[in-house]
């Protein structure tokens, strides 16, 4: 693999269209590499952004324009809700939202020009099915772009459930190792494609060939690491379930969530997101200062496991004691062993 290119300029004497390398904004070798790679996961193109929310305004950005209708689900990342309904809605766009949970998105897509579906959705974990989604849209000629952030294109692939669009945070487990931000959308459609590239270049939310390159050195441990995450979330969550003082334990994969067979059917594992309810924000609080390995922080997918009470941030409907856990790389017996313990304390 080739270091990362650091330049802003090219050597390009002459008529620019002579040379495939000119400016910094354009294109960036380590950029090219990086986003075949990703390409491959996807089944799609893929063009790299700075971070998961330039991802998202680039998509927003091709789709959209005043009088368009944008659905979204009404427990989408907070972030994506709170742009939506800010400066898309200040320019023109009508934004309706619903849940979910149920596919409920599918009874407001009359009218619509493009569905946001996120799932597994953060931080509730609520699934929707996304093949029946992308078909209910495509009867009504409504684009669909899909949130893979917490499931990532190794655990679940939207352009082949039918999605116009796979976006992504690969700040998450994508890139795994809390050092980067970064963002990317992938499509099978070469227009829309050349039009998110545009976008990107005009806006200029490029990526750092540092980030990019950190990020591809990470994705050859993607596999290794997802998959001891996930499994480790599923003990997790599973010996939750049955732990006193515990509510409404949140993950796809355990039997009873109420998506669990649409789950399984559109992912190859769950994820390493677990949340759940420990009922106050004393005790949520008590429990975050307990754990010894496990870091009070925000945002998930890293090989550290890390915890939050999701509520200290607003703009969620959860209650006051709501955990969000992201189950790291650690074994698995050390990470439930500092629950059960922390959760002791409280
Ligand atoms: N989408 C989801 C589901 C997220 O969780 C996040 C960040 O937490 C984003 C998008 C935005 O990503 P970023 O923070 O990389 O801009």
């Amino acid at each position: 693999m080739a270091g990362p290119q650091f330049t802003s300029t090219f050597t390009t004497p002459g008529e620019p269209a002579q040379h495939s390398l000119t400016y910094g904004r354009f294109h960036n070798p380590t950029w090219t590499a990086w986003e075949e790679a990703l390409g491959v996961l996807e089944g799609g193109t893929t063009i790299s952004y700075a971070s998961g929310m330039a991802a998202t305004m680039a998509v927003f950005g091709v789709t959209l324009k005043p009088g368009s209708v944008l659905v979204l689900p009404s427990d989408a990342y907070y972030s994506t809700r709170v742009v939506s309904s800010s400066w898309w809605k200040s320019i023109g766009v009508d934004v309706r939202m619903a849940p979910t949970r149920d596919n409920a998105q599918a009874g407001v897509l009359d009218g619509a020009t493009l569905l946001w579906i996120e799932t597994p959705s953060n931080p509730q974990l609520d699934v929707c099915d996304i093949r029946a989604l992308v078909e209910a849209a495509r009867a009504r000629n409504v684009l669909t772009c899909v949130d893979n952030t917490t499931a990532t294109p190794y655990l679940q692939q939207p352009l082949a459930l039918g999605a116009t669009f796979s976006m992504a945070s690969d700040t998450k487990m994508l890139t795994g190792h809390s050092d980067v931000l970064l963002g990317h959308v992938s499509t099978t459609d070469p227009d829309r494609a050349t039009a998110l590239r545009t976008w990107r270049t005009q806006h200029g939310a490029i990526p750092g060939p540092m980030e990019v390159w950190l990020a591809h050195r990470s994705l050859a441990t993607l596999p290794l690491r997802a998959q001891h995450q996930c499994s480790a979330a599923l003990r997790l969550a599973t010996t939750l379930q049955s732990t006193r003082g515990v509510s409404a334990v949140h993950y796809p994969g355990l039997p009873d969530h109420p998506a669990h067979a649409t789950a399984k059917r559109q992912m190859s594992a769950f994820g390493c997101v677990v949340s759940f309810d420990l009922g106050t924000r004393q005790r949520a609080e008590t429990f975050l200062k307990a754990l010894t390995i496990v870091r009070e922080a925000t945002s998930f997918g890293g090989v550290h496991s890390s915890a939050e009470r999701r509520a200290r941030w607003g703009g969620d409907t959860i209650s006051e004691g709501f955990i969000r856990f992201s189950v790291g790389c650690e074994p698995a017996d050390d990470i439930i062993e500092d629950v059960i313990e922390a959760l002791k304390r409280t």
